[in-house]
């Protein structure tokens, strides 16, 4: 790029950039850079022009910042819950009251459109006022007579110090779904962003310190994620660790957490199938379909990555699938298009691969099937058909915004392909008929399903995945669990004189 390219693309980015966005890590209270002073750019996917730097941190200032954890969490769980309640609330407001800065930031580091980033800051804000709401209606039990002599108490006590590692995808929800039910119930928390998107969590950052939130109750380090995750994952002081991310690194932090018996909640990789049964209103179908792939470029967990219609409605779909893509706009985010680029050249790589292959080993293009002609990590919205069984693309997440669209025969067939995988996260079909609508739905092994719906996620329902797609839940009470441990105290049971 020449000098002068140069200086216009700075005088965009800073016309663009919103006073939230913060270029130095948050530890103990204080806004800090790396202990060596070295930086990682942060770049956006639109341009792949530089947006700022973050501090390159490693394990010393991790090492600080659980410290500045530990010290937090004492007085935190003290404060009364109602307290604790309104502090979180708070943030949840204010990052409403924000959101359209944050979703520039949003859109800046990771490229989808700038509605879906705010939609996904106020999506990320119901965390905080839903956990904000239930937190303070955590109650134990008591069995006084449960054991002859013995007066049997239970109590739920905050788990401690907890560590949120989390991906580039949703850099808000997936902070908001840890970070909530975490302070909502008494636990301090360190945020590990994805090294691409860091800017969005750190932003969160920044409104929990207007709010009131106390020094070192919340860190964001930014850096290299392999010496932050062993001092993370190694240190008996965190008690808990939250990670969002693949398969692969998620069994990795899984084992590293043994050495200190954490507690571990795994939100992983996915592989959804996407059932049309010949029965289904193929309008709504598409229409779900569109919703669950087509946000986020593709770029989704819950992403339907195998969409099967009955051969007797396959072609139908198939047309009227095609219609509606094909009006799908494609831009920089910035510019609010359908869709954006796709969020780095790793993932990008990943797709055209993923296409690439199929269409070699003798899948039917219908529409799409490459790069966009904007350049860069811009990608056409795709539809192939008869994507042969073994291809990538049938057995790992595209993340992108490509349809593989195969045929089935009965609900026999369409059940044991859609369970004939490791992963087990979201699943969706489309029906009319009432008792199939029960059948499938018990059927599909996978932590959650979209029966008639493309649309599932809600801070009051529990997200997550079954099998190698994951360990624990967020959202909902069930989310709440995973930063409480029971306690039980026995006492000799004393009975009042006559
Ligand atoms: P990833 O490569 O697994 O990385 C996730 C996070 O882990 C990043 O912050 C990454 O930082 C960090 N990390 C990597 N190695 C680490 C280590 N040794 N110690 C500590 N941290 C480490 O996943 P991604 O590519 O960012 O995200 C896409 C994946 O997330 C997809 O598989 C998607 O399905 C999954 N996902 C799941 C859900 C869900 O709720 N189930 C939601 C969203 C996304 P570095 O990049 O710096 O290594």
């Amino acid at each position: 790029m020449g000098l002068q390219e140069n200086i216009e693309a700075g005088a965009h980015v800073a016309v663009k950039r919103p006073a939230l966005m913060r270029q130095q890590a948050f530890i103990a209270g204080h806004w800090c850079d790396a202990d060596s002073g070295e930086t990682m750019a942060i770049i956006d996917p639109a341009t792949q022009r530089n947006i700022g730097h973050v501090p390159l941190m490693g394990g010393e200032e991790t090492t600080r910042a659980i410290a500045a954890a530990v010290s937090a969490q004492r007085d935190w769980e003290r404060v009364p819950a109602r307290e604790r309640a309104a502090m979180v609330a708070r943030l949840g407001q204010l990052m409403v009251e924000q959101a359209d800065e944050l979703a520039v930031i949003m859109t800046l580091e990771q490229g989808k459109p700038l509605h879906q980033a705010r939609q996904e800051v106020v999506y990320g804000a119901s965390y905080f006022k839903w956990y904000a709401a239930e937190a303070p209606r955590i109650t134990g039990a008591v069995h006084p007579v449960a054991d002859p002599g013995k007066h049997i108490e239970i109590t739920k006590i905050p788990i401690g110090v907890t560590a949120a590692i989390t991906p580039w995808n949703f850099p808000i929800a997936t902070v908001a779904r840890k970070l909530a039910p975490a302070l909502a119930v008494g636990c301090a928390q360190i945020v590990k962003p994805a090294p691409t998107t860091p800017f969005t969590a750190l932003a969160i950052a920044h409104l929990a310190e207007r709010v009131g939130c106390p020094a070192g109750l919340i860190s964001v380090l930014t850096g290299d994620a392999a010496a932050i995750g062993a001092e993370l994952t190694s240190s008996a002081d965190v008690r808990m660790l939250s990670f969002t991310g693949s398969t692969a690194i998620g069994r990795k932090l899984y084992a590293d957490c043994a050495s200190t018996i954490k507690k571990v909640a795994l939100e992983l990789g996915g592989n959804a199938p996407f059932l049309v049964f010949e029965d289904a209103d193929l309008d709504a179908a598409v229409d779900g379909l569109m919703t669950a792939k087509f946000r986020n470029m593709g770029q989704v967990c819950i992403a339907p990555n195998r969409v099967m219609a009955h051969e007797s409605v396959f072609d139908d779909f198939r047309d009227r699938l095609r219609e509606k893509i094909a009006t799908l706009t494609v831009g920089p985010g910035l510019d609010d298009r359908d869709q954006g680029p796709l969020a780095t050249q790793t993932n990008f790589d990943k797709v055209r691969r993923h296409v690439k292959e199929a269409l070699e080993r003798g899948a039917t293009l219908v529409l799409g099937g490459g790069p966009h002609e904007l350049g860069g990590w811009f990608y056409q919205p795709t539809i192939l058909t008869d994507v042969p069984r073994g291809c990538s693309m049938t057995c790992e997440e595209t993340f992108g915004p490509v349809v593989a669209l195969s045929r089935f025969a009965n609900e026999k067939e369409a059940i044991a392909t859609a369970n004939d995988t490791p992963y087990g996260l979201a699943a969706y079909f489309y029906t009319s008929d009432v008792a199939r609508e029960r059948r499938i739905a018990d059927r599909l092994q996978s932590g959650m399903v979209g029966a008639n719906c493309g649309a599932i996620g809600t801070p009051a329902a529990p997200f997550g995945g079954i099998k190698q797609s994951g360990i624990g839940r967020e959202g909902s009470t069930f989310g709440l669990e995973e930063f409480l441990e029971a306690k039980y105290i026995c006492r000799p049971l004393i009975t009042a004189a006559d």
